[in-house]
């Protein structure tokens, strides 16, 4: 039986797409081995976001390299314009866009309907990503993606919810809708229907699995989809990751992303307070070139206004082709580092109080893995928070209601309900 493996770096977009190319050599016939160990055939999934995204991407092609017979390159950084013109060794590449012809490029006889979208559980067997949406038209000043993956393209909402019930009845429990700009889903298709009415498809075309939405952009966020999370907290989770990026209004603008502070602000106090249990997370760029620190002090301070759970953050490093790559005013990289590790330190700060804050409660957790200590499971409640509690492996891929205690290691710990009665809580 031939053997693949599959390294996947990047955003939830990618991972969607890696998804889909395992389903395909699944489906014809090959076994998948762990990435590094001898293959057949390895698949990098590259990122080419920013400088250091090319550099990991050429350096996972290398170590596939040693390792495979065929090795494919795919993702941004083999589309044009993507930063991997040259590639190490002899290296296959696959468009993102043409992923569907990935046997015809590994020479590999197809089985003709064995690999329908959905065949089977998505890896991980818990949550399963669905990509809605592909490319993006925003052309934020840093932001390569856009030459990369092209115009925003939306899939039909019917098409969707087709693959949203294979994946309910494979066993997922919970869907993740990703997209690259996801809250623009539908404005290409006939009538211009929003993310929720998207959503309203996928709620009345399915029975219990629940949906959470991926990292989404403030600007052309459809507000109706918070109502719909109000409304149906079992099926629509309570989190929303959106992306702040600065909070500089300067620092804003000179990123092109359309939107203040202030509206960003009074977005999320929405969602707080009219969605019950409902939790914040999102992605700060620090050191964008001409951020003084004026501009850093006022991203700290507005940060601290807001309870949110996590923030991913990145330091900006220029990408090639961007039009702040060119921008005469670069913020030294130690300056970058530097402040990029005090954003981290606070971020840590508040999503310890925002963990605090839940103590007490019931969440609904899927349960993902294996926990820490021998006879406890982890997992991730509807609004992200992360959780640990008593359980054996019979508990994995299911959504247990577990009230949340004390902390350890920056997860909540709890017990299922009907556990803590007996354990005397
Ligand atoms: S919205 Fe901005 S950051 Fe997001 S993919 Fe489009 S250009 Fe890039």
């Amino acid at each position: 039986m031939p053997t693949f493996s599959i390294q996947t770096l990047g955003c939830r977009a990618n991972q969607a797409d890696s998804e889909r190319l395992r389903q395909i050599l699944l489906g014809a016939g090959f076994l998948e081995v762990p990435f590094g160990k001898p293959a057949d055939c390895a698949i990098v999934n590259t990122c080419t976001v920013t400088g250091e995204a090319d550099r990991k991407s050429r350096q996972t092609l290398r170590r596939a390299s040693r390792e495979a017979g065929t090795v494919v390159a795919t993702g941004c950084g083999v589309a044009e314009r993507g930063g991997l013109e040259i590639l190490p060794g002899a290296v296959l590449k696959l468009a993102p866009e043409n992923r569907e012809s990935l046997l015809e490029l590994l020479d590999v006889p197809g089985c003709p309907g064995a690999t329908p979208p959905g065949f089977g559980l998505q890896a991980g067997h818990t949550r399963a990503l669905l990509k809605v949406q592909e490319g993006c038209d925003h052309f934020c000043s840093y932001c390569i993606v856009p030459y990369v993956r092209g115009r925003s393209r939306s899939t039909q909402a019917q098409a969707l919810v087709g693959e949203a019930r294979r994946l309910e009845e494979a066993g997922h429990r919970e869907i993740v809708l990703t997209g690259i700009h996801l809250a623009v889903w539908g404005r290409d298709l006939p009538g211009s229907p929003d993310l929720a009415d998207l959503l309203d498809r996928l709620l009345e075309g399915t029975r219990g699995v629940r949906f959470r939405l991926s990292s989404i952009e403030p600007m052309s966020f459809p507000r109706r989809i918070l109502e719909r999370m109000a409304r149906f907290p079992d099926r629509v989770c309570p989190h929303l990751h959106l992306a702040l990026q600065h909070a500089s209004d300067a620092v804003l603008k000179r990123m092109r992303r359309d939107y203040t502070w202030a509206e960003y602000d009074l977005l999320a106090r929405e969602f707080l307070t009219s969605v019950p249990g409902g939790c914040l997370t999102t992605d700060v760029l620090v050191g964008f070139p001409g951020e003084t620190e004026d501009d850093f002090e006022v991203l700290k301070s507005s940060l601290r206004r807001l309870p949110f759970l996590h923030l991913h953050v990145f330091p900006y490093s220029p990408r090639k082709g961007t039009a702040a790559a060119h921008h005469p005013d670069q913020v030294l990289e130690t300056v970058r580092k530097e402040r990029s590790e005090q954003v981290i330190r606070l971020g840590e700060r508040l999503a310890r109080v925002v963990r605090r804050g839940f103590r007490g409660q019931i969440r609904p957790v899927l349960v993902e893995r294996a926990g820490p200590l021998p006879g406890e499971v982890m997992g991730t409640a509807d609004n992200s928070l992360p959780v640990i509690f008593p359980g054996t492996p019979a508990l994995l891929g299911r959504i247990v209601p577990v009230r949340l205690g004390g902390e350890r290691g920056g997860r909540l710990c709890g017990l299922a309900v009907g556990e803590e009665f007996r354990q005397g809580w």
